[in-house]
């Protein structure tokens, strides 16, 4: 049976450059960047490349990236960074409704410490509005958090305009771009952020690895205390191999930018018009103009995502449902609440994520088995609906 994998927004994977040039680091090249002797200097130029690579995917200088463990400590360093850095009595952060959890459950951590939080409202095509973030500043807010992409619709942010907000108030302003960097240009002068998340294993590196851009001059409490690795702001030795994996997949996906978004945009933009044609009633949730190239946010009313996302993997295609399983109890997205639709229609839609390794034939399948099985399990819903009871 063919593959199909469709949900790169989850994982995507390792590319085979990336892996070459790991390998090395995880054999014989095993040095401490730390140490002074050779083996550790061999480690530290890797490091100190990759940085440089990462630097240049996001605009920055390599002084201003710090590495991590991936999207969710990169978000857990920013919020709790400057949380902790200022010590004032009323402290409050405005962030938004369809956020990672990364970022919500880091500030709910803070509002267990005290700080205020406003969860700013998002609109119905799934973009904030800058006004909503200037409605929701106070003379105490020490933080903006709004995330560039968001992960299960694709929807771009306007952040050079909330900048423009957050630099009137004098607020410092962090995004998470995991969803965003190695997929559009991104220029952190140009979207005029203080902090910027990334993650490798969303574009063709592995997983457990990231960084977090800090400007310079921002100073930031660290999260994790230590040894005085990645010059005091992030103990503990580093991810090596990890690292000059993320660097590899920075240079290749600046390097094929325009030409893969173009491929990708393509085959997302055919499969979504062949299922807005094929599947009755079937609507793309969110901007359709502003997104990520290989994203697609489908909903197919009448079945239930979860169902259809399970009968899809029996037939070899792999993709995403709008709700997730919580401790045994299907709770529907909260981004798609958070956009206003009906608990009913968040469970009803599915997301589409393409990257670097989908191919035409992916397309052509999934084109195959999409619309049967949706119609498969409306008829199923509607002959448990029929059975008496
Ligand atoms: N932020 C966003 C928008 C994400 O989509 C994800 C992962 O899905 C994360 C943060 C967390 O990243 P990681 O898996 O690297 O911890």
């Amino acid at each position: 049976m063919h593959r199909v994998y469709l949900d790169h927004n989850a994982t995507t994977p390792v590319h085979p450059a990336v892996l070459a040039v790991m390998l090395p680091f995880l054999g014989g090249e095993f040095g401490n960047p730390s140490s002074i002797h050779s083996f550790g200097q061999h480690a530290r130029g890797a490091v100190e490349r990759a940085r440089e690579a990462v630097a240049a995917l996001v605009g920055a200088r390599s002084s201003e990236i710090v590495f991590t463990s991936g999207g969710t400590e990169s978000d857990n360093a920013a919020i709790f960074g400057i949380v902790e850095n200022d010590r004032r009595a009323s402290r409050h952060i405005i962030t938004t409704a369809f956020e990672h959890h990364a970022v919500l459950h880091a500030c709910a951590a803070m509002e267990r410490r005290g700080v205020e939080v406003t969860y700013a409202p998002v609109s119905r095509d799934g973009v904030v509005d800058p006004e909503e973030i200037r409605r929701a500043l106070r003379p105490e807010t020490i933080l903006i958090s709004v995330m560039h992409a968001n992960n299960e619709l694709g929807t771009l942010q306007p952040i050079a305009e909330i900048a423009r907000v957050a630099a009137e108030a004098g607020v410092p302003l962090h995004t998470d771009a995991v969803q965003s960097a190695g997929k559009v240009p991104i220029d952190v002068s140009h979207l005029g952020v203080d902090l910027l998340s990334l993650s490798g294993h969303k574009f063709g590196a592995p997983q457990g690895v990231g960084a977090l851009f800090i400007r310079k001059g921002r100073n930031i409490e660290p999260l994790l205390h230590g040894g005085g690795s990645e010059r005091g702001r992030r103990a503990g030795t580093e991810n090596v191999a990890g690292i000059v994996g993320l660097g590899q997949a920075a240079e290749q996906v600046l390097a094929h930018m325009s030409e893969s978004a173009a491929r990708i945009a393509a085959l997302r933009d055919r499969l979504e018009q062949c299922l807005l044609e094929r599947v009755p009633q079937s609507r793309v949730n969110g901007d359709p103009a502003r997104r990520t190239p290989n994203t697609s946010n489908m909903m197919f009313p009448g079945v239930d995502s979860e169902s259809l996302v399970i009968a899809l993997d029996l037939l070899g295609l792999a993709c995403s449902a709008g709700a997730a399983c919580s401790s045994g109890a299907v709770d529907a997205s909260h981004v798609l609440r958070a956009i206003g639709l009906l608990s009913s229609e968040a469970r009803a839609s599915v997301r589409f994520s393409l990257g670097h390794t989908t191919t035409e034939r992916d397309i052509a399948q999934a084109l195959e088995l999409i619309p049967a099985t949706v119609a498969r399990q409306r008829e199923l819903v509607a002959s448990e609906v029929s059975i008496p009871r």
